[in-house]
């Protein structure tokens, strides 16, 4: 039997918590003799229409950090639900869940991608508007980096697991927001929200504006930049863009927002030069103070997503002017005002 520590973590935690939370296990990822299981665990309020808050890890393998910070959030969340009482009323109107690896064989092997050489963020049926280079996801080769699978296809066990459990989490909510979290694209943490297929702004960015602005006015001194993911690259198949496309937006009666935390691990590589000769290197910190700094950093994230999810009223407006005025300081903001 094959070892993971952070399946490992996952299950020592979901045996800890008993009742207290509820967990999944959504699908196995295979690949001969190993087998790992891809867990779910959730905390909070069991209405379905109640407001929704996810987090998400592991999508790529190689990036094993975006699965331990995952894991990191969720036991300081686990810890929290048990002794904060504001934390403790707050679950009781929203639902959190966490979903750290979802790619375990792609942690175990090192592999950017699943056990069939799937990227699992090309691999979504979701066309980009554009040509897209190799990096954006191709059909030639499976042996090749960025691979989506072939055309016609289902999706991969893992994003097929993914993408069904986010739909059965948020499928009634009035407010969902998700959080998946990435590594190995530039100096600094990026937030990054809709579309990966195409460089059009998408329908919700009125709202992606005006968390941007409240996160602005709550944490000043915050570090990341906040942004469509198009700005720094297109891709065909994303499963965000899938995700969001996929879920009814009637008159606006519920509201969904994906973002992906893209962690700037350059900044690792920059700081030692020489792990860039390790797999893991360019995606991941290796010196120990590092790695430990890179799993306190986004607790602040984490509580004000919290708070955004659950006070909702604080940046959502249901005046039609207001998401105007929004909208189009947006534009100015990202799109050069188109
Ligand atoms: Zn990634």
């Amino acid at each position: 039997m094959s070892f993971l520590p952070e399946i490992q973590q996952i299950e020592n935690k979901i045996q800890e918590l008993g009742a207290s939370a509820r967990s999944e296990i959504l699908a196995y990822s295979e690949l001969g003799n190993l087998k790992f299981p891809i867990h779910k665990v959730s905390f909070g309020s069991l209405d379905p229409q109640a407001p929704v808050l996810g987090f998400v890890g592991g999508v790529h393998g190689l990036e094993r950090i975006g699965a331990q910070v995952c894991l990191a959030l969720m036991n300081s969340l686990a810890e929290l639900a048990a002794w904060d009482k504001g934390l403790q009323r707050t679950l009781q109107d929203i639902r959190i869940f966490f979903i750290p690896t979802v790619n375990p064989v792609g942690i175990y092997r090192k592999t950017r991608c699943n056990p069939h050489g799937v990227d699992l963020m090309r691999n979504a049926p979701v066309e980009a508007d554009a040509p897209q280079p190799w990096i954006g996801g191709h059909r030639f080769s499976r042996k090749l980096p960025w691979y989506r699978g072939e055309l016609g296809a289902d999706m991969e066990i893992e994003s097929h697991a993914l993408v069904q459990a986010v739909q059965k989490e948020i499928s009634q909510s009035r407010l969902a927001l998700t959080l998946d979290i990435h590594s190995g694209f530039g100096l600094q943490d990026q937030l990054w929200f809709p579309y990966a297929k195409t460089v059009q702004p998408f329908p919700d960015l009125h709202h992606a504006f005006s968390l941007k602005q409240l996160l602005d006015r709550t944490y000043p001194y915050h570090f990341y930049r906040f942004e469509p993911q198009a700005k720094n690259y297109t891709t065909h198949g994303d499963l965000w863009d899938y995700l969001y496309d996929q879920t009814p937006r009637s008159q606006s009666e519920q509201i969904y927002l994906p973002l992906c935390l893209e962690m700037g691990s350059w900044l690792w590589v920059k700081k030692n030069p020489l792990q860039i000769f390790k797999a893991e290197g360019p995606f991941n910190p290796l010196i120990g103070h590092r790695h430990k700094r890179t799993l306190r950093r986004h607790n602040t994230l984490m509580e004000f997503l919290i708070r955004a999810v659950s006070s909702p009223e604080s940046w959502i407006s249901a005046s039609s002017e207001v998401q105007a005025q929004h909208r189009l300081a947006a534009q100015e903001l990202w799109y050069g005002g188109v």
